[in-house]
């Protein structure tokens, strides 16, 4: 799956209101039932089989009609003991055409030999082998093949027009179509329940999969539990909101793969951007980046958001008539509260928003620091930051907007 497939995907999930469609309810629960299905057809054609291979009395087209239901009960019946073993797995696929093929390669001759009908002996190899194709792979070998089985059919009735050619080719067409349409759509049902199993199981372990940062989820667990622990502690906790500016003009200039570039890019520059484990750089969505801070006051907060700004613009991503140097920008909104005085993480985040509200309306490309906090009472710094923290020293090298 790509990878804008997958946040779509994420998307989807994040996203409460989408509710399936009829049409997917639909193919959900018909794929559901498909090994039982295929059990019952495995049935209806090993007794349709069985009546003519026992009643043939010796009549080509009985024994030949036979032989071919015989064919499907048997591919019927391996297939409904493979989906019901769950999804198809790649090596058992090629097992699966090479077995289908040496059926195939028997039952055509075994025809030859009881009618000594050239074509139809054929048709069984064709059928039989577009139908083990189906197996290996998805969507566009079963188009393929219901192409060269249609073709083949139409072309035994133009060489051969009787109406007797035509009831065991279409009922092979029927039935290999059929099969192979229902066994690859039961594979990529397999496939794609797995894939979103697997960004079920990265949403709960807290991971967005593009910049391989937290993502939204592990941002609001991290948040209620840091608040919680510092009001014991009585610890301050900074918060910075972090939106990329003109971010659509970017996609829209340069194109989605580059966005995602960008984005991919932001996730590095995020990490680089804290210190400890305890900080937590996180994605909320799009482009938007949200850090958390946790034994952090205003000031070095603030510290951090401008090294932060500064690092996207070092990065140099392209954003062309934007203004300027034409590279990608961020705003920031810087907040900090004091878990132990009350109020809540959300009123928290409310804060960071507005700040960056007013970094977005001061020009972009600016920390803003929201100024209904600090408690007047509060030592400057703490004890924390006496020494140097590493990677926050102050920079000789002239990083614009570093103390
Ligand atoms: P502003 O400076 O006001 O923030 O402008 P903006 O263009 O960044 O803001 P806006 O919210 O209008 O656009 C955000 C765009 O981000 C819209 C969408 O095209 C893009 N975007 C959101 N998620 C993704 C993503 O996962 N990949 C890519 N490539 N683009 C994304
Ligand atoms: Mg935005
Ligand atoms: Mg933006």
């Amino acid at each position: 799956m790509k990878e804008w497939e997958q946040r779509a995907l994420l998307r989807e999930q994040e996203d409460p209101r989408r509710r399936a469609s009829v049409m997917e309810r639909l193919i959900e629960g018909l794929t559901a039932q498909i090994p039982t299905l295929l059990a019952a057809a495995t049935l209806l054609f090993g007794v349709v089989a069985a009546w003519h291979l026992l009643f043939a009395r010796g009549r080509p087209d009985a024994v030949a009609l036979g032989s071919y239901t015989l064919v499907a009960a048997l591919v019927c019946g391996v297939a409904a003991f493979w989906t019901r073993r769950g999804t198809i797995a790649p090596e058992r696929a090629h097992i699966s055409v090479f077995a289908l093929t040496l059926v195939a390669a028997a039952v055509s001759f075994a025809h030859l030999a009881l009618t000594g009908d050239l074509i139809h002996s054929f048709s069984f190899m064709v059928i039989l082998m577009a139908a083990g194709a189906f197996f290996q792979d998805g969507r566009r070998l079963a188009v393929a093949g219901s192409v060269v089985v249609l073709a083949w059919v139409v072309g035994i009735q133009v060489v051969d027009p009787s109406p007797d050619g035509l009831a065991p080719a279409a009922m092979g067409m029927f039935s290999a179509v059929v099969l192979t349409t229902t066994i690859s759509g039961y594979r990529i049902g397999a496939l794609r329940r797995l894939e979103s199993l697997n960004l079920e199981l990265q949403d709960q372990i807290g991971f967005d999969p593009l910049t391989g940062i937290a993502n939204r989820r592990a941002f609001y667990e991290r948040l209620e539990n840091v608040w919680e622990r510092l009001a014991g502690e009585d610890e301050p906790l900074a918060l910075i909101m972090i939106d990329l500016d003109e971010f659509k003009n970017l996609n829209d200039t340069r194109g989605h793969g580059e966005g995602d570039a960008a984005l991919r890019q932001m996730g590095g520059v995020l990490r680089m951007g804290v210190r400890s484990t305890e900080d937590l750089p996180a994605r909320l969505g799009g482009e938007e980046f949200a850090v958390l801070l946790p034994r952090t006051i205003e000031e070095h907060a603030i510290m951090i958001a401008e090294r932060m700004r500064a690092a996207v613009m070092y990065t140099r991503i392209p954003n062309p008539g934007t203004g300027g140097d034409e590279i990608l920008t961020a705003s920031l909104g810087v907040a900090l509260a004091w878990p132990r005085d009350g109020g809540d993480p959300s009123e928290l985040m409310d804060r960071a928003d507005r700040a960056l509200y007013k970094a977005k309306h001061g020009g972009r490309n600016r920390v803003v620091v929201d100024d209904g906090r600090k408690p007047p009472d509060r030592a400057p710094y703490h004890d924390h930051f006496e020494k140097p923290v590493p990677g926050l020293e102050p920079r000789r090298d002239g990083v614009p907007g570093t103390p």
